[in-house]
């Protein structure tokens, strides 16, 4: 007898996810995390001084809500105390010279926005909806199949059938675009470009990158409809629901408790050994939410052929990110549009050029002169985040190197090349400066600073190798199709009953919880036999 159907190795959301929709149909799931928490990359704590809630790593759940997993578990989560909160101010844009554009909750509202800087261009959002919308299901099944599967090939025929041979082509060849493209062909207005290019950056891509087009496109109609929910009371409270669901069927999750390798039998994977030689065995599937260098490298070194351990050593990693959390006596209170001050999320930039040339600079291990600067502000919509009257900011740079060779503004000295507590307080004071110029009040009513880099973010997670918050660069060959690495590509590997997830693999990293749904629905797949038996009523 095994000690459990499925082992699963790390607890990130696609984990949960995973492990919550195979224990609620009758499996007996086993989850192991390495580190002293569950969640992976949800994590709220009061990182400063008590009272304040910080989410240190991930916030903003659009992806999660939006999502399949939510879809079939949100009824059962919020019945254990999951509760969504959200916004109609969801993002917004503010530049240099203190002018702000802001992106609404419904396309009138959005429409009147865009026509404010440039006239035509509200007109132009609208015949981008009617565009895109007629095929939204199209574009988000892209990301929400196995695309390497008979559901793949589905999708495929189904997009065939529907828009036929020069329609498909012209919709894929519109997936592969990049964002400086669609947004330059689109609007006449740089700063409509500047409200939705630093976007591109939470998909792991820059605006010059291919498919940043489409992801462009996806996000604008997902922010749009959806809004910027986030769990009252912190990230943790999603996991938390997660876990509770999962042991109230029957399953395990333990913390501190290292897989260091897949055990493997006749090319079938039997269970994991945990890095204190305990063996645990699973009967029916050990599903692994690794890296890919982790997975070929580490948990399965020498069981699979040499030349796929290579291509899988060979997985490229994207920028690295920096997260700076403030804890102020008292709100931000931001110059110019008053609306700034009840935004979720925004982001300084001189516009689509600024973050072009940021992302530039990092791929050229330069910290950039002028970086997209995230603001979050969680207590727009969560006061219970921080105590009566006060402030927190959640700050996040997408835009930086693991190897640091110079600095493009020619300031900080750099040193090592690696990412000192000197280099890290240096760089994040760049940026501190920055938002005070916009929130004059930040340095007087700063209480704490608490700055990770991108060291410490790997440290903090095996999974974020370089401090690359997407666990692998989305370039075209990592992406879609090709995610993980185009040598093995989709959640199935070489040893029966091994698949892998998380956000290495497709549909990428969020919070949406796709790999772990897809595995999970995989395995729920009824058979031949099964079905039969379920039409006879047995
Ligand atoms: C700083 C930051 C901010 C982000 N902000 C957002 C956001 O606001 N919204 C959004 O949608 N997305 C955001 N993301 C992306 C999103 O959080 C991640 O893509 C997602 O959480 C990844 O989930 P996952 O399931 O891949 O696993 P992860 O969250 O990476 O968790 C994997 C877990 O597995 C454990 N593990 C790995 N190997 C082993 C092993 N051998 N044995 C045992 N345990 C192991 C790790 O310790 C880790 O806890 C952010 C990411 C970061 C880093």
């Amino acid at each position: 007898m095994a000690d459990h159907d499925a082992v699963i190795v790390g607890s990130g959301i696609n984990s949960l996810a995973c492990a919550a929709l195979l224990a609620r149909a009758g499996w007996d799931v086993c989850v192991f995390e390495r580190s002293s928490h569950l969640g992976g990359a949800i994590q709220t704590a009061e990182l400063t001084e008590p009272g304040y809630l910080h989410d240190v790593f991930s916030a903003w759940h659009p992806l999660w809500v939006g999502g399949p997993a939510h879809a079939e578990l949100g009824d059962e989560l919020a019945a254990r105390g999951l509760e969504y909160l959200n916004t109609e101010h969801p993002t917004a844009t503010l530049y240099p010279d203190g002018e702000a554009a802001f992106l609404l909750r419904s396309a009138d509202a959005n429409a009147a926005e865009l026509n404010r800087r440039a006239a035509g261009d509200g007109e132009a959002w609208r015949r981008a909806l009617d565009d895109f919308l007629p095929n939204v299901d199209l574009a988000f099944a892209v990301l929400g199949t196995e695309l390497w599967s008979k559901d793949g090939l589905a999708l495929g025929l189904k997009a065939y059938r529907r828009l036929g041979r020069r329609g498909l082509v012209e919709f894929a060849g519109n997936v592969l675009g990049s964002s400086r493209d669609w947004l330059t062909a689109t609007f006449a207005s740089e700063r409509a470009h500047g409200l939705l290019a630093p976007w591109v950056l939470h998909t792991g891509l820059g605006p010059d990158a291919a498919v940043s087009g489409f992801m462009t496109q996806v996000i604008a109609v997902a922010i749009q409809d959806g809004g910027m929910p986030i769990p009252r009371g912190g990230g943790d409270q999603l996991v938390d629901a997660l876990v509770r669901l999962i042991r109230d069927n029957g399953g395990v999750c333990e913390t501190d408790r290292d897989v260091e390798r897949v055990v493997v039998d006749n090319g079938e994977a039997t269970g994991v050994r945990l890095a204190d030689g305990a063996e645990v065995t699973a009967a029916r599937a050990v599903i692994a939410n690794v890296t890919p260098t982790q997975l070929y490298g580490r948990l399965l070194d020498g069981d699979v052929p040499p030349q796929l351990a290579d291509r899988a050593r060979r997985f490229r990693y994207g920028r690295s990110e920096m997260q700076i959390h403030f804890a102020l006596s008292e709100p931000p209170r931001w110059k110019g549009d008053e609306r700034l001050g009840q935004t979720a999320i925004v982001h300084l930039t001189p516009g689509l050029d600024g973050v072009s040339r940021a992302v530039n600079e990092a791929e050229r291990g330069l910290l950039p002169a002028e970086a997209t600067v995230v603001v979050g502000q969680p207590l727009t919509m969560d006061a219970s985040r921080a105590p009566d009257g006060a402030g927190l900011l959640w700050i996040q740079l997408q835009e930086l190197p693991w190897h640091v060779r110079g600095d493009a503004a020619g300031e900080i000295e750099v040193g090592e090349r690696s990412w000192t507590e000197e280099l890290r307080e240096r760089y994040a004071d760049r940026i501190q400066a920055r938002i005070a110029a916009h929130v004059p009040n930040l340095e007087s009513a700063l209480r704490k600073r608490v700055v990770l880099s991108p060291a410490d973010l790997e440290a903090a997670n095996i999974n974020l190798v370089d401090g690359d918050p997407y666990s692998g660069s989305l370039a075209l060959d990592q992406n879609l199709l090709w995610r993980p690495f185009p040598a093995n590509p989709g959640h199935g590997t070489p040893v029966q009953r091994l698949w892998h997830i998380g956000a290495s693999t497709h549909p990428g990293p969020g919070l949406g919880a796709g790999s772990g749904t897809l595995v999970a629905h995989e395995l729920l797949r009824p058979t031949v036999v099964g079905r039969v038996r379920s039409r006879l009523g047995r």
